[in-house]
């Protein structure tokens, strides 16, 4: 009889639940940009430990780091981090997809949807906030919310999800944005009068528009839950949308949010809902083998510390700062093209990255 004795170190089982595929395409046609919004090692540490010591994130075969600074400031804000992953281009704290001379500069979402392929954007935000608007629209300040609501117009993305329905229908020069849209043949659902969860999938035939609220969404402690739906519906309706593959961006915006509040138990909710989303988009990249996956964060934010005394599961958090800070941020990829995301790099070069991955 054979008496299996395990002594010391046992061997850690990994407990992924996506399948790790490795026989990918050649090359992505595919691109899902995961953005949290002050995410870094502190904040993936966090929802990894308080997950009771798994994520997402080890699904990634492959690791790299950004350096996340700004053109006029080592630290940088949300606006110029997401016109450099958008853009390639260093700008300043505030700027909107606009280098550093407030030019105009032209996004991977726009490139993308210029060469065919579906395009779409999701936060936990209003979807004017500065790491949407940033992939979008083209202005001097992010608090434009309402020149940036209308930049949207001037695109023909297929798919959005997000708060900041005000800016669209009550605006100052009186445009109604949400009347322009169906004028453009979207489909504009709202909040207001439903709920993304009864959407069983989206009705490929027209572009998409879900106001999730009028300005901010609550918080996921408040019972905001609809991120990982959202990543669910939209990934199979921008595949079937165009034969030319898709561009997202999905952003976990509240993250940083905690950090700013210092608020540990939000920080905590926040990041089980972008590791919820995390999961969706790596299930459908794993059936799909034509998606890259990219996870990042745009900064740290709140100087956080993962408190002696903490446990798995009973992650205590404290804060040096309630704004962000320098450090290097970790850049998760999975699917075609993945290699090229190792090593240590300006978070400009995410951009190169992407554009290098599809080909382009
Ligand atoms: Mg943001
Ligand atoms: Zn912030």
């Amino acid at each position: 009889m054979l008496l299996l004795v395990v002594i010391g170190c046992q061997r850690q089982t990994n407990t992924v639940k996506a399948e790790v595929v490795r026989d990918f395409a050649d090359r992505p046609k595919n691109i899902v940009l995961l953005i949290g919004d002050g995410f870094a090692l502190s904040q993936m540490s966090a929802m990894t430990y308080q997950n009771g010591n798994q994520s997402s994130l080890e699904n990634f075969p492959v690791i790299g780091l950004h350096k996340a600074t700004a053109f006029d400031n080592l630290i940088t804000d949300s606006a110029a981090g997401a016109t450099a992953f958008a853009c390639g281009c260093k700008t300043y704290n505030a700027a909107i997809g606009v280098d550093s001379d407030t030019i105009p500069c032209h996004s991977i979402l726009e490139q993308a949807e210029e060469r065919g392929m579906s395009t779409g954007l999701i936060a936990t935000s209003p979807i004017t906030h500065a790491t949407p608007a940033a992939f979008i629209a083209h202005e001097p300040l992010r608090t434009f919310n309402e020149e940036i609501a209308a930049d949207f117009l001037n695109t023909d993305i297929d798919l959005f999800i997000g708060g900041g329905q005000r800016y669209f229908e009550r605006r100052d020069d009186n445009r109604d944005l949400v009347k322009e849209l169906k004028a453009k043949g979207y489909s504009v659902n709202s909040y207001f009068d439903t709920d993304l969860f009864h959407f069983r999938s989206i009705d490929k035939k027209a572009p998409f528009a879900f106001f999730t609220s009028d300005n901010q969404p609550v918080s996921a402690m408040q019972g905001r839950d609809y991120l990982p739906y959202a990543a669910h519906l939209s990934l199979p309706f921008l595949k079937e949308r165009s034969d030319m593959g898709f561009f997202i961006m999905i952003e976990g915006s509240q993250i940083d949010w905690a950090g700013h509040a210092k608020d540990g138990p939000m920080m905590l909710g926040e990041l089980q809902d972008f590791d919820a989303t995390i999961w969706e988009v790596l299930k459908f990249a794993a059936n799909d083998r034509e998606t890259l996956v990219i996870v990042t964060g745009d900064h740290e934010c709140g100087g956080v510390a993962i408190q002696p005394g903490s446990k798995f599961k009973k992650v205590e958090l404290a804060f040096t700062t309630n704004g962000h800070t320098a450090a290097l941020v970790p850049v998760y990829a999975y699917g075609p093209g993945a290699e090229i995301f190792r090593g240590i790099y300006d978070n400009t070069q995410l951009y190169f990255k992407m554009v290098e991955a599809l080909g382009w």
